[in-house]
Order: C-alpha cells, then sequence, then structure tokens
C-alpha cells in the first residue's frame, strides 16, 4: 500500500523526531528508551491517529476531554491517552475514565474533585502536578514557592497518585531561553524527591514541545509532548 503525500510526512516527521530524541538523550547520558514521546493529537483526525499506531505510537496527549472521548471510543483499546491541557472541575468525572495520567493538575481543589470521581469508579488517578515556573500571569500551574505545601495536601488523597512535574515554557525565538525554566523544574522535582512523601513518586518530568524539546532533556526531561514536528 502506497501511503498519500500527507500519511508519508507524518511517518518521516515521526522518524525525525524519534532520533532528535535519541540525539539528546545521548547528551544527556541516557537512551531515547527512558524518555517517552507523547504524541500531541489535539485538533488532529482518526487518520493521522492510525498512521501514528501503524508507526508503533502507543500514547497520546490530548488537551479537551469532549475530543479526547470521541477518539477514546476508536482507539481506547489500542492507545493511551494522557490529559495534558488545563483541566475544568465538571469535566473531571469524564477524565477519569479515560486518562491514564493527567499532566496538568493546577490547583488543589482540582485534586479534591480528580481523587472523589476516580474513588467512586473503583481507580487511582496517576497525576503530574503543573508548575508555572516563568511565573507567567496568564499561565495554569502551581507557583514554584508553593508546590510542595499543595504536592503534600494531595498527597494525603486516597484515589490520586502524584508521579511527578509538568510546566509549559514560555514561547520563545531563541529555544535557549527555555532551559533555566526546565532546570528549576528538575531541581525542585530533586528537592521534593528527598522529602519522601508518601505516596508521592517523582518519577516523570513532563517538560519541552515542538520548539524546545531537546533542550528539555538536556536538562532532564523523561516525557515530551510534541505535536507540530509530527504534524506540520
Ligand atoms: C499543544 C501542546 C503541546 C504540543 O505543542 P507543539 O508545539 O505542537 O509540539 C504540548 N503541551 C501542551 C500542554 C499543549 O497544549
Amino acid at each position: 500500500m502506497s501511503l498519500t503525500p500527507s500519511c508519508q510526512r507524518i511517518v518521516d516527521n515521526l522518524i525525525r523526531v524519534r532520533k532528535r530524541i535519541e540525539e539528546a538523550a545521548q547528551r544527556s547520558n541516557r537512551t531515547s528508551e527512558e524518555i517517552l514521546l507523547l504524541c500531541v493529537t489535539k485538533g488532529r483526525c482518526i487518520e493521522e491517529i492510525q498512521i501514528l499506531i501503524k508507526n508503533g505510537v502507543r500514547v497520546i496527549g490530548e488537551n479537551r476531554v469532549g475530543e479526547a472521548l470521541e477518539k477514546f471510543e476508536k482507539f481506547g483499546s489500542v492507545l493511551s491517552f494522557h490529559m495534558i491541557g488545563h483541566l475544568q472541575r465538571r469535566k473531571v468525572k469524564d477524565a477519569v475514565k479515560i486518562f491514564d495520567l493527567i499532566h496538568s493538575v493546577d490547583s488543589v481543589k482540582l485534586a479534591y474533585e480528580i481523587d472523589k470521581r476516580a474513588g467512586s469508579i473503583g481507580k487511582c488517578q496517576d497525576v503530574l502536578i503543573e508548575v508555572n515556573v516563568s511565573g507567567e500571569e496568564t499561565k495554569y500551574g502551581f507557583h514554584p514557592g508553593e508546590t510542595i505545601e499543595a504536592i503534600r495536601e494531595i498527597s494525603r488523597l486516597p484515589n490520586i497518585r502524584v508521579l511527578g512535574l509538568m510546566t509549559m515554557a514560555l514561547l520563545v525565538d531563541n529555544p535557549e531561553l527555555t532551559r533555566p525554566v526546565f532546570r528549576a523544574l528538575r531541581l525542585l522535582k530533586e528537592e521534593i524527591d528527598k522529602l519522601e512523601i508518601p505516596n508521592v513518586k517523582m518519577q516523570y518530568l513532563s517538560m519541552g514541545m515542538t520548539q524546545d524539546f531537546e533542550i528539555a532533556i538536556e536538562e532532564g526531561a523523561n516525557i515530551v509532548r510534541i505535536g507540530t514536528a509530527i504534524f506540520s
């Protein structure tokens, strides 16, 4: 079967992105197996996702619960779904049904709602805590200085398990400017690690997107969330 040009482009992009991840991993003395490429499929159609599946992708990131629900009906048995966008509390009931990891816990209130809804379906929901490292007013996430206290409180919830941290860097022309943001998140993760908070495991650092994923990997990311570089 020959692929249409746009299909072929996605396949080629995927190969290129995987290569770049591998090279960045080597620069941080790791292998690409230690880094999850989370393909961000928001706004992408069924056919595009099918190409990913044919080419070995098993985890996708979505930022809207409604859109993710539709895709889950089709691909829930072959793909693992991650929530990467801001999650409204009224959407949590559906979110806990489909997402294996929620990257975007940005308030303690949201965590309480996730705990309640996960508990009601007998699930323990894995989450990451979103940190607004750059301190931009427009962004979601905890300020670095309030993160540890928030994690302590969230860690007491029985149906939620904190597995790491997530951040979004500023959109900038020079990706090198994002490095301090990623470094700060890694240092915060290491600080939290040392506290050995019960029920908290600092396993994941979700940072880096198309513009800056190589720098994020160099600074310790083990989940990179990439959309544009794969689909454009
Ligand atoms: C869209 C999105 C991404 C992917 O961004 P690209 O620049 O397309 O790679 C990553 N993280 C979040 C939270 C997003 O909303």
